[in-house]
Formats: structure tokens, C-alpha cells, sequence
């Protein structure tokens, strides 16, 4: 009976590997694949049979991802059916934001397989050490950019504050691989009940391939609509450090505000 094994590359090209996934893939008898084209071409060095998932994908505007996923999910079940072990790697975490790997492993629990994922670098993992952001400092808060636009989701300013796809803000079609300066407009509207438009924002991209390095775009949240995103882009908001005391907490505690200080 076969096993399912769903893992991840890491953000940057063949660094962020480690020796279990090696393993891992090494004793599968199918690999499946989603990644960007240059690391997906460097691991098929290794497994040269790897099967590409990301061809399951549609032209921007042409297929509802939602589509594709399902279609991603079912190729990694059915080698799986026919009694092989499968091992299906995702760049980044393969647990974060990423639909795919949990359905595929909670299908194939439901149909008694043995179905496990391995942990990998994120892009949030990149994001702490290259910006210098231990999101321990304030907390941390982190949405999916239309989610958090589209409902209405409470938002926590003294938090450092991560919303990832901002490339395909307000795609409620799940077709596109873009967004339009409309849309970010929309999110910025949203952002300003919380942050005065110069409180300042990031735009991060962790570096994918070893030669090049992040990008850490700072600009006042009011220009975000001006800027570029890819879909790689996530929008980091630095936190507003005005935190008011409890008292009520610190007088369950005995002590005064002063105790803080
Ligand atoms: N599973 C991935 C991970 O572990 O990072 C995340 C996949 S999620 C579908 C895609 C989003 O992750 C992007 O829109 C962006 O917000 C973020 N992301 C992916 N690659 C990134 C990179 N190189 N730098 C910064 N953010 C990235």
C-alpha cells in the first residue's frame, strides 16, 4: 500500500533543502512537482521522471485556480490509488498558504493511506531574517490580502501585520495572475481606517535564486497603488508601536504600569 509524503523546496533554489526531504524524495517511487521554472529544472536534474504540476495551471484569466487545484490533488491521489509511494513537493512550506497539500492529505487519511507533510522554509521565514522582523517583538498578524479585504476580518495595528498575495488583491475569479491599481486602491482605502496613508509599508520578495538578492521595497501606504507587485509579493506592515497598558490585567498582577517600563 502506497504513501503519500508532502513537502517543501524552501523559498530559495536548492539552499533551503534539507536532508530529510532528500530523503523522502530519494524513496519515492513518483514524484510531483510545484515550483517556479528554474528550481523546478534544478530538481529534475536529480528526478529526472518528476512530474510538473504546475502545467495544470491556465492562462491568466483563462482557468479558476480552484480548478487547477483539484486537478493538482488528484494527480498526486492516483499513483497513490495504484499503490506507489508518492512524494509531492511544494516550494516553500508546503502547509502555508497552499491549498493542495492539505486536501490531498486529508483525502488520502480519509481513504486510510498513510499521509504525512515535512515542514520547509516559508516565505514569512525569509521575511523575518531578511527584514530584521522577530514577529515575537509585537505579534504578528497574517491574511490572505482578498480575504482580509473582502470579509470583515479585525486588524490589530500594534501587530506586525503580513498579508501575502497582494499581486492578485480583489481576484475574486481566481483567474488571474495580476492585480489592477483599482484593486490595491480598494485594500489601501481598507488599510487607512487602521494607519495615517505615510505610515510606511513594505513590499518583500524573497530571493529565489541564490545570485540575487530580496527585494524590500519601503513606501507610504497612500503610493501602494502605484507600485509593482508579482505574484511572489507580499506586503509587510511595520507595527505602530502604541500600546496602551491593561490595568485591569496589571492590577490582577499587583503592580502599576511603572512595572513595564
Ligand atoms: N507555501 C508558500 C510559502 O511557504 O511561502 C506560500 C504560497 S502562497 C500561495 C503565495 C504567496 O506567498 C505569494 O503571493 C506571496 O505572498 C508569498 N510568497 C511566495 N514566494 C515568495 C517570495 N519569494 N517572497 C515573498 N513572498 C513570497
Amino acid at each position: 500500500r502506497g504513501k503519500l509524503v508532502i513537502t517543501g523546496f524552501g523559498i530559495q533554489l536548492g539552499r533551503h533543502l534539507t536532508r530529510r526531504v532528500e530523503s523522502e524524495l530519494d524513496k519515492a517511487d513518483v514524484v510531483l512537482a510545484m515550483m517556479d521554472d528554474f528550481s523546478l529544472t534544478w530538481l529534475k536534474g536529480k528526478y529526472p521522471a518528476l512530474i510538473d504540476l504546475s502545467l495544470l495551471y491556465g492562462k491568466d484569466g483563462q482557468k479558476d485556480r480552484r480548478q487547477t487545484y483539484r486537478e493538482m490533488e488528484l494527480a498526486i491521489l492516483e499513483p497513490l490509488r495504484a499503490g506507489k509511494n508518492v512524494c509531492a513537493i511544494f516550494y516553500g512550506h508546503p502547509g502555508v498558504f497552499a491549498d493542495v497539500p492539505h486536501a490531498a492529505i486529508k483525502q488520502a487519511r480519509e481513504e486510510g493511506y498513510e499521509a504525512i507533510m515535512e515542514p520547509a522554509i516559508s516565505a514569512d521565514a525569509c521575511l523575518y531574517a531578511d527584514l530584521g522582523l522577530d514577529p515575537g517583538m509585537s505579534g504578528l498578524q497574517s491574511y490572505e490580502a482578498t480575504q482580509f479585504l473582502v470579509y470583515q476580518r479585525p486588524l490589530d495595528p500594534s501587530a506586525l501585520v503580513v498579508l501575502w498575495q497582494i499581486g492578485v488583491v480583489g481576484d475574486l475569479t481566481c483567474t488571474q495572475f495580476h492585480t489592477y491599481s483599482d484593486r490595491v486602491q480598494a485594500l489601501v482605502t481598507k488599510l487607512l481606517r487602521w494607519y495615517e496613508p505615510e505610515h510606511e509599508v513594505i513590499l518583500y520578495e524573497a530571493a529565489v535564486l541564490p545570485i540575487e538578492g530580496h527585494r524590500e521595497e519601503r513606501l507610504p501606504l497612500s503610493e501602494l497603488p502605484n507600485a509593482s507587485f508579482k505574484t511572489i509579493t507580499t506586503l509587510v506592515i511595520p507595527p505602530k508601536l502604541e500600546w496602551l497598558a491593561d490595568h485591569e490585567a496589571l492590577a490582577s498582577l499587583g503592580v502599576t504600569e511603572d512595572a513595564l517600563l
